[in-house]
């Protein structure tokens, strides 16, 4: 696990954690709440690490044998509870019991994560309930949610509640490029998602590389003053073959078109597709921003009917013809 990563996502948390263990004052039970892919349990692994590390300097440091099994969810004293089909229920808490119980556990605290917490049944509740009830000096909980106002308030009066906030797009970002993705990738996904999980399974789209491969030709036509009705209505249509398609190939065109208004105000450092600045900077030579904002407002009305019934083939052959006006009298 990358800590700066996670310091620089959610260093609040992590700080409240790391001083309320320094002052031996953790709680028993926290509530993690926020969004998928605000690092909850990656939080989670961290605050388990801390309190098993192994180190005499700084807890958790990452290395240490405790560590590396904490990270690998391999640690004996570390369990994790997910709702089984829709649920979490009353034997999975049963089964967590049992686990703890076990003379074969390892000196020192236990840990256990639940995650999706607000979907345990009131079987389940009630029986978590009762084992928070219960003293166990050296067990904690740690319990995330998207909304805790769903889990009983006497559950959530026995923990003390953390915050986890968006992930900000910069970070997204950072960690999308550390991951191998190029630039360009990297950007147009933390550009379209709020999470590295939603980015990840949007670059993972086999055709989304068609989509891009299309628009980085058709801008490049643009530039070269061709037609772009006669040399793409054949090419999207080989590709596009549904309104999924379509809408990502439109979104991919949003953004492209997005880069051009940037170019015009010269935000150089907000534009995605910066690879291809000679496209973009050729074509602003004759088109007005006016012009530029008037297509993107095409582009996202096209969007809006993609999304009602709509003949497809005509409205990208009108959207084509109207990028493929040139200078306008208003530069
Ligand atoms: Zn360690």
């Amino acid at each position: 696990m990358n800590f700066s990563t996670l310091k620089a996502a959610q260093g609040d948390n992590i700080r409240i954690l790391e001083n309320s263990f320094k002052k031996n004052r953790l709680a028993h039970a926290y509530i993690f709440e926020g969004e998928a892919g605000t690092k909850k349990f990656d939080t989670a692994l961290f605050f388990a690490a801390m309190i098993l590390c192994e180190s005499d300097d700084t807890k958790p440091c990452g290395t240490c044998k405790n560590c590396r099994r904490i990270f690998n969810q391999r640690h004996p004293n570390l369990y994790t509870i997910k709702p089984q089909k829709q649920n979490i229920t009353k034997d999975n808490i049963r089964d967590l019991q049992e686990e703890f119980n076990k003379t074969a556990l390892e000196d020192g605290a236990k840990v256990y994560i639940m995650e999706d917490a607000d979907t345990m049944n009131p079987h389940a509740a009630n029986a978590l309930l009762k084992f928070l009830e219960e003293p166990h000096p050296n067990i904690f909980a740690l319990l995330l949610t998207t909304n805790s106002s769903k889990l009983l308030p006497t559950i959530r009066s026995r923990s003390q509640k953390l915050t986890f906030h968006t992930i900000p797009h910069h970070l997204i970002l950072s960690e999308l490029i550390e991951s191998g993705y190029e630039p360009f990738l990297a950007r147009l996904a933390s550009a379209m998602h709020h999470t590295v999980n939603e980015a990840e399974v949007f670059l993972a789209q086999e055709n989304l590389y068609d989509m891009i491969d299309i628009v980085s030709h058709l801008y490049e036509a643009l530039a070269n003053k061709e037609s772009l009705v006669l040399t793409f209505d054949k090419e999207i249509f080989g590709v596009v073959s549904n309104k999924d398609d379509s809408l990502m190939l439109l979104d991919v065109m949003i953004y492209y078109q997005k880069d051009l208004i940037y170019g015009k105000m010269k935000h150089y450092k907000k534009q995605i597709f910066q690879e291809q600045l000679a496209t973009i900077e050729t074509i602003l030579t004759f088109k007005s921003k006016a012009m530029l904002l008037e297509e993107l407002e095409q582009m996202l009305e096209l969007k809006n009917r993609l999304n009602q019934f709509v003949n497809t083939r005509l409205a990208f052959d009108n959207l084509l013809m109207f990028l493929e006006r040139r200078m306008d009298s208003e530069e």
